[in-house]
């Protein structure tokens, strides 16, 4: 597992890529300029690791555009030490992200393949998640909760209920709500019953699976 000065460089190219395309926050962007996308991918796709576009991993899973993960990130606005529950640990690339802010992670993911590999791979970088699971990410994390932020990184075709009621009152869940193409999707819980809900455009994730889904 090498990181060589040449992906440095190629990762301040991203940095530049994305920040063009509007993200602001300096740890974001920060975070993208340290993490080893590369390393994430399968070595044969390494020249495209630098690009901002979805990559295919295993199990027909993604690694998530850049550009969406800072736009995700951001909107979560991590403060350190805050409790997060992502769901869909896919690579790990974002969990890697949100650790680089000092969050304490907590991550889900149902494919048994990815979970097996980002548990092994994660530490070797020195990413160290407070916890990762192989579950159902409809269900929340209801041991761990409540939250301060909740990420989904999965296409979810409405917001599941457990995912509200485990976010802390003023705590922020960012979800891709919709079938084909997703709306991306900020609630801020205002009280016990009280949500915000704000949109922010369109985004294409692969879908959150129920369990029993293929
Ligand atoms: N953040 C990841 C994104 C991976 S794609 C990355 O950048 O690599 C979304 C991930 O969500 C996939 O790995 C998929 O297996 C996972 N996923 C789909 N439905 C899920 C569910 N119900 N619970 C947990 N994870 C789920």
């Amino acid at each position: 597992m090498k990181d060589l000065h040449k992906h440095k460089g190629l990762r301040n190219q991203l940095v530049k890529t994305v920040q063009a395309k509007g993200i602001k926050d300096e740890k974001v962007l920060d975070a993208i300029s340290k993490i080893p996308r590369h390393l994430f991918m399968d070595s044969g796709f390494i020249d495209f690791a630098y690009q901002d576009n979805a990559f295919p991993i295993a199990a027909n899973q993604t690694i998530s555009q850049p550009y969406t993960v800072a736009f995700q990130t951001e909107l979560l606005k991590i403060e350190p030490n805050d409790k997060v529950l992502e769901i869909g640990t896919g690579s790990g690339y974002q969990t890697a992200v949100l650790i680089e802010l000092k969050a304490e992670v907590y991550s889900i993911e149902r494919q048994k393949e990815l979970y097996e590999k980002v548990k092994k791979f994660l530490p070797k970088l020195g990413y160290v998640a407070k916890k990762l699971n192989f579950g159902d990410g409809y269900k929340g994390w209801s041991e761990y909760a409540p939250f301060d932020k909740i990420i989904v990184t999965a296409g979810a075709p409405f917001v599941p209920k457990p995912l509200l009621s485990q976010l802390k009152v003023g705590g922020r869940l960012v979800i891709p709500v919709g079938d084909e193409v997703q709306v991306m999707t900020l609630y801020i819980r205002k009280s016990e019953k009280e949500f915000e809900k704000h949109e922010f455009g369109e985004f294409r994730f692969v879908p959150m699976l129920k369990e029993s889904q293929k």
